[in-house]
Order: structure tokens, then sequence, then C-alpha cells
């Protein structure tokens, strides 16, 4: 054994690093062990969306759906400050913008299904006002004609996601957490009251309290302790155009297509919204270690819903990327104590970039304090309990 700590969290991505940096502000003993590079995998791919309207993949399922996702929204809400406060918390910019959101609606249907969310919405305390006719038009001249519709959110945004996970890390470094990289975790079992830690790379330590935050890599690191947690990796891909001159303040959502849309401080617009990549299949099984290959139909459908702002139309394409992100079977995050592994925790779910700094907050209180400022009963893993007899 090399050493102890109070807190080992597993994954150096966006989650592992806030946790590290919560636990470590407290004044805890944290490591963190990170098998490639801090930021390496889905955040830092990820499209840098800062939103607090309910997506689309939560609409698109119907009302019931959409009415559990919305059980996530007191996240929401305290996210919409966690991202405000971030930068000078860790005394980083990390490119944090928040002028505002809108999610569209071209169609009569999708009008409907606009004014039933935001309804839906502000009676849980989110902010959405809903745009048309000239007041559409005065607050987002870029659009086409063809939107007719628009649910306003004043806090939405965007920060750049290569930013925000190293300075995550810096910041947890700088409060006394240890940080190991290209370590990973290959065995974690529980004895004398502890869990024990062994890496790839030969090093090994033991933790009052182990925290995973691997991402899609979740089960995998969960089935090192004989326990298994229903996470689904999804894969994705983004589209970045050339450079333009400042045009689109927002961030832009659309209801009823997959759309996300920004324009980063140096002039790209990053077009994404959920449009799949194709996974590595890999001897019949999906392989997470390998990054997903791009779709052609993706990449083209993805344009298409982008028409609704005619000034993207001349930008050229530079880039397309892929990545993998987490989704559990009711769209709702999954954090906090793993039944029946006294002291293990996890932390997954969609949407981990924008309320990232939200779940780890709340889950450091919990591992500090044994309770949380927000309930986090209806993200538990304790609801996915029966998966787990022993
Ligand atoms: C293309 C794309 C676009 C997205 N856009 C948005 C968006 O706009 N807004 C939004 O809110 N969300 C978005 N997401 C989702 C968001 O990126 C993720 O929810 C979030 O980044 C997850 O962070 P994480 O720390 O849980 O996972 P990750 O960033 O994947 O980090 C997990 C880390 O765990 C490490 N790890 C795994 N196993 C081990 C082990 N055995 N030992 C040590 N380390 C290990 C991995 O190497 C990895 O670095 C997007 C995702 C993708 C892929």
């Amino acid at each position: 054994m090399n050493d102890t700590y109070d807190v080992a969290v597993i994954g150096g991505g966006l989650l592992g690093c806030a946790t590290a940096y919560y636990l470590a502000r407290a004044g805890a003993g944290v490591l963190l062990l990170e098998k490639n590079q801090i930021g390496r995998h889905a955040s830092g791919q990820n499209a840098g969306s800062l939103h607090f309207q309910l997506e689309y993949r939560m609409i698109e399922q119907g009302r019931k759906a959409a009415r559990e996702a919305a059980r996530a929204l007191p996240l929401h809400l305290d996210a919409i400050t966690a991202w405000r406060d971030l930068p000078q918390e860790i005394g980083e910019d990390c490119g944090v913008v928040q002028n505002g959101g809108i999610m569209l609606a071209e169609t009569p249907h999708q009008i409907g299904l606009l004014t039933e969310k935001a309804e839906l919405e502000r009676s849980l305390g989110l902010d959405v006002t809903l745009l048309e006719g000239p007041a559409l038009r005065e607050h987002a001249p870029y659009l086409s004609t063809k939107v007719t519709a628009a649910a306003y959110m004043p806090h939405e945004g965007k920060a750049n996601p290569r930013l925000v996970t190293p300075a995550l890390a810096r910041a947890a470094a700088a409060r006394g957490a240890e940080i190991r990289v290209r370590s990973p975790l290959t065995e974690l079992i529980r004895g004398a009251g502890r869990w024990r830690l062994g890496c790839a790379d030969g090093f090994r330590a033991r933790a009052q309290t182990v925290v995973i935050a691997a991402g899609v890599w979740t089960d995998q690191v969960a089935g090192m302790a004989d326990v298994r947690l229903p996470v689904t990796p999804v894969a994705l891909q983004m589209l970045a155009t050339a450079r333009t001159a400042p045009f689109l303040p927002h961030l832009v959502q659309h209801v009823g297509r997959r759309l996300s849309l920004k324009q980063t401080a140096e002039g790209n617009v990053l077009i994404g919204g959920g449009w799949p990549s194709a996974f590595v299949i890999r001897e019949g099984r999906t392989d997470v270690d390998s990054p997903p290959g791009l779709r052609h139909s993706s990449i083209t459908g993805n344009l298409d819903a982008a028409s609704v702002i005619p000034g993207i139309r001349p930008l050229p394409v530079l880039r397309a990327w892929s990545g993998m992100t987490t989704l559990t079977p009711d769209q709702l995050p999954l954090i906090g104590e793993v039944p029946r592994r006294p002291g293990l925790y996890a932390a997954t779910g969609g949407s981990a970039f924008t309320l990232g700094p939200t779940y780890a907050r709340l889950l450091s209180e919990t591992i500090l304090t044994g309770t949380a400022s927000l309930p986090l009963g209806p993200y538990s893993p304790a609801r996915f309990g029966f998966l787990n007899a022993a």
C-alpha cells in the first residue's frame, strides 16, 4: 500500500474533477485517478451548451417522459448559479457566457409542445418566456422566417469544454487533491471498512469512500466492486464551421428536432444537438475504448436542422468529431451511494456538462455531511437496487 485517502475519485472528467475540487476545498484528503488525461473524453468533446430548459431528447418521448425528466429541474435551477459563480470560484474564466438561450418551433404542433413545456418549467420555477411575431424577430434577427415561435430562457449559454475540466483539476490540486493521470483503476475491493484500490500502473491505495465518475465506463468500474448500474453509453457527434463575425449571441435549440447552435468566442459556429455517431463494434460488443465513427447521415441531418439560421449556410464546415456520453433508463441523473456498497458513490447521467458542477457539489455535500442542500432522492442509485441482490 502506498497511501490512504478520505475519498478516491475515479475519473478525471468534469464530474470527477469538480467533485475532487469541492471535497478538497472542504479539507478532505482526495485522490483522483484518471486512466487517460484530464478532460480527454466527454467532458472535453462536448458542445459546451449550458441548457437549462428541458431538452429535445426529453420532449420527443411524450408528455409523461417530459414530466419525469422535469424531476431534475431543481438541479437545472441550481446549475444557473453554479455556472455564474464558477469562474470566480476557481479563478479561471473558462469561457462561461450566459447571454440567454432560445428553443425554436416551426409548426403549430411544435408551438403546442413549446407552450406546454414552458408551462411545466414555469411551474417549477424556471424563467421561460414565449416569443412570437415582432418580439421574436427583434430578439433573434438571425432566425429564418420559418421559425414561428421560441421559448427564451435568459440564463442559458455556453462554456468552453476544453478549459473547464483542466481548470477544475488545477483548482482541486491547489487545494491539496492528489491527481494521478494515466493510472487506470483495475481493482476495487471492500475490506476492513475501507476500499482497496489497485491500478494498472502498480499504484495501490486505500480510501474510506470511492466516487465513480467514470462516464461511459461507470458500469465497468462498478463491476469491479461486483455491483451493476444501468448506465447506457450514447455516441454523439458535432460539427464546427469556419469563423465568422459575431452574429449569434444565444444558445439555440429546437423543440422538434435535434439541434444546438452557438458561436464560440473565436467566431466558429458549433452545431450539434444529439445526432448519433457510430459505436465501434469489436467481437460483437460495443467498444467504448475506441472513438465512435462519424455518420454521414447525421452530418447532413444536423446541417438541415441548422438551416433555421440562414447565416450558417455559406460557412464551410471545418471539423466533425464524435464522443460518448451516458444516459439512464429514466433520463434522470444517477447521483449518490450505491446500494449494498457502503462508501461507494456514483455520479453520471445526461447533460453532465451543464449539470456537472451541481452534481459534484451535491455529491460532495452528501459524502461530507450525509445530506445535500437539494434532495437527491429522485436521482439515487437506490432506485436500481433491485438489480443487485448481493
Ligand atoms: C458530442 C457530445 C456533446 C455533448 N454536449 C453536451 C452539452 O452541450 N451540454 C451538456 O450538458 N452535456 C453535453 N454532453 C454530455 C457531457 O459531455 C457529459 O455528460 C459530461 O462531460 C460527462 O462528464 P463525466 O466526467 O461524467 O465523464 P467523462 O468526461 O467521460 O469522464 C470520465 C473519465 O473517467 C475516466 N475513467 C474511466 N474508467 C476509468 C478507470 N478505470 N480508471 C481511471 N479513470 C477512468 C475516463 O478516462 C474519463 O476521463 C455531450 C456529450 C457529447 C459526447
